[in-house]
């Protein structure tokens, strides 16, 4: 499969180009990863950039090509990440937009696009994680509200969540998978308690949401009740299949980085250290080409990528893994100075074969929907 641009896409590409040559230099220092409201105020701000340059709509509007010129160029620059808004801008966004009504891509899509409004993703609980099915947290109708009891887990940018893309069992009767809906929980609705969890690299990037009969509007409803399960799989092809896109090129980045102190400090006269870091080379390149041909697969299909975001996820999360152990392997004691920042994304590199669901599920995913293995039991 080749992939190639359209005379448009590559006007696209240089017209943003030259927008974060300027822009880039005038932005305010990224506030400490511990100093959420800072965080939050300073993503949104980078999210209002874009919307008054005229790039925020590349997330849903755009073809996929264009979205990955977008996440290819912005990475390559050094612009900053999408952040707090990660769930709003890059699953919960493109759900609503390909499975809302034109009445709630209406109320939610614009605040995202303008950097107004912080979405997160309830959707693991204490005993459902990998096995997502076992959700338990309970909603009833009463009238034109559902009420809601449970609690959600590693809930991601809780804290400074407006709305949470809540999966909750609407009928308990029926098969596991049949009897969940999808919701959009507003954040300050009464009931709701957010309790934050600490992490290894000292900041409170998820939490836990107890939630103690919570009105939520009927109308908050994305798909038809009990139809939640079907709407998941749009929302998980989003975050398995693009929502980590930019992070190869960044990746790459950091490899060339990596080659520079390499050359300067000695380390790159170690042949086994060369081998490692020309082996990651080529995994990246490797998984750049998956990504085009993902993104082509999901132009085909209408936008929702497919179930080969699963093969992307399960190998980036290995490799990012393993670029970070080179890192500290190249860099030596530096490796244990947490002020600086790509320790802190060595730490967090830890959680990227659980988040979004972890390497063996994955592997499972690979093995009975693309290889056609027979479940093991
Ligand atoms: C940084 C981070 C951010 C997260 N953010 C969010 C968020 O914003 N919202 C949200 O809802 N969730 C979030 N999660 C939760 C994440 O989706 C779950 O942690 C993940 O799905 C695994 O579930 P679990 O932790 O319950 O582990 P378990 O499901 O209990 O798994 C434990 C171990 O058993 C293995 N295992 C389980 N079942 C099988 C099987 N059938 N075959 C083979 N092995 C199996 C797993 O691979 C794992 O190694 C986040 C997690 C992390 C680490």
């Amino acid at each position: 499969m080749e992939l190639s641009y359209s005379p448009q896409e590559e006007e696209f590409r240089a017209r943003l180009r030259e927008w974060l040559a300027k822009v880039l230099p005038t932005l305010p220092p990224k506030p400490s990863p511990g100093d959420w409201p800072a965080r939050r105020a300073y993503d949104l701000g980078w999210q209002r950039m874009l919307y008054d340059a005229g790039y925020a709509d590349v997330h849903w509007d755009a073809s996929p090509t264009t979205r990955l010129i977008f996440l290819e160029e912005t990475e390559r620059a050094g612009a900053p990440y999408v952040g707090a808004n990660f769930v709003g801008l890059l699953h919960a966004g493109p759900t609503i937009a390909a499975e809302g009504t034109p009445a709630q891509r209406a109320r939610w899509l614009p605040p995202v696009l303008r950097g107004e409004e912080v979405w997160c993703q309830g959707f693991s609980e204490p005993g459902a994680g990998s096995d997502l099915a076992a959700l338990r947290t309970r909603a009833w109708r009463d009238g034109d509200d559902y009420v809601v009891t449970g609690s959600k887990i590693w809930t991601s940018h809780a804290e400074v969540a407006d709305w949470c893309e809540l999966l909750v069992r609407t009928d308990p009767q029926a098969p596991r998978h049949r009897g969940i809906t999808w919701l959009a929980l507003p954040m300050d609705a009464d009931g709701v308690t957010v309790r934050p969890l600490g992490t290894l690299a000292g900041s409170a990037e998820f939490a836990e949401v107890f939630l103690d009969e919570v009105r939520v509007p009927a109308a908050n409803r994305v798909g038809a009740e009990n139809d939640g399960w079907r709407v998941t799989m749009v929302t998980l092809s989003f975050e398995r299949g693009t929502a980590f896109v930019g992070e190869v090129v960044a990746c790459r980045r950091v490899l060339t980085e990596l080659a520079s102190a390499a050359r300067e400090n000695g380390r790159w006269d170690d042949p086994v250290l060369r081998r490692r870091l020309g082996r990651l080379e080529a995994e990246f390149r490797a998984l750049w080409r998956l990504t085009q041909w993902n993104v082509s697969e999901a132009e085909a299909s209408g936008g929702v990528p497919g179930v080969g975001g699963s093969v992307f996820k399960l190998r980036y999360s290995h490799a990012r893994q393993d670029l970070y152990d080179t890192a500290a392997d190249v860099l030596g004691p530096a490796a244990l100075d947490l002020d600086q920042s790509w320790v802190l994304d060595r730490l967090s590199s830890l959680s990227y074969t659980i988040a979004a669901g972890t390497s063996q599920i994955q592997r499972n995913i690979v093995a009975e929907r693309i290889l056609g293995l027979p479940k093991g039991r």
